[in-house]
């Protein structure tokens, strides 16, 4: 009997599977496979900062799977609401349910400002930005554009949060568009400094 494999997620995590599958040896025994996003236009992470940085605007980054990626793949686009283990079924919003023999969650990680006192006031009001997503990255870009002097402090959440080393790699990058500005400005504004990368996210080592 044809087996159903339901896949969470058609981010990195979710083609993977695909892929992996495609390319096994092992043999599949005809599955019927279906995949489920809210949203099948994703990025890959790393060109995020580039958006920050505005060597790619938020447009051109994005990325949906092709027919061929999906290929013999039933394709539901919609939120899933629940995940019933018992009854081997996935619950999407519109109430509809989705059976299946074996799951694959990939649903990857939400960015949760709420969870940080006083950020989501801060992000609202234009004093803090972010470049965890497409909107958020160009965004982010623009509030660098306008940045006109002072200091900039970047934040890194405590863990878990996507990508580890983004947080320092979107300080340099920061840095090298603010240095930009100030070289661009210097005679408009004298006030801007733009420091070192290294003290935008680490400081000089404080010894023992
Ligand atoms: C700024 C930044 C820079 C990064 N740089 C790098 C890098 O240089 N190299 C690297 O390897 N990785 C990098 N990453 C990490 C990389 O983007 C993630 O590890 C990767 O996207 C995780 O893949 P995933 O499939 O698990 O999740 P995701 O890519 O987040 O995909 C999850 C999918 O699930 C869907 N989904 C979620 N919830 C639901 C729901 N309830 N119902 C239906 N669909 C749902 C979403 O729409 C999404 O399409 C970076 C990430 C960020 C944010």
């Amino acid at each position: 009997m044809t087996k159903k494999l339901v896949i969470l997620g058609a981010g990195i995590g979710g083609l993977s599977v695909l892929k992996e599958l495609a390319e096994s040896k092992v043999p599949l025994d005809d599955p019927d496979i279906t995949m489920v996003d809210e949203d099948f236009s994703h990025f890959l992470g790393f060109t995020l900062p580039w958006v920050m940085l505005g060597w790619r605007d938020q447009a051109s980054v994005a990325i949906t799977p092709g027919s061929n990626a999906l290929a013999g793949v039933r394709r539901v686009q919609s939120a899933v609401h629940g995940i019933d283990p018992t009854s081997r079924t996935v619950t999407l919003v519109n109430g509809t349910d989705v059976a299946f023999d074996a799951l694959v969650i990939a649903t990857g990680a939400r960015n949760a400002i709420d969870n940080i006192p006083s950020l989501r006031g801060t992000v609202d009001n234009g004093a803090a930005v972010h470049f965890y997503s497409a909107d958020a990255a160009a965004q982010a870009h623009q509030a660098l554009r306008a940045f006109t002097g002072g200091r900039l402090v970047v934040l890194v959440t405590s863990q878990p949060y996507r990508c580890p080393v983004a947080p320092y790699e979107g300080a340099l990058l920061a840095a090298d568009l603010l240095r930009d500005n100030w070289v661009a400005r210097r005679h408009r504004n004298r006030h801007l400094h733009a420091r070192k990368a290294s003290d935008a996210f680490g400081g000089p080592p404080r010894g023992t």
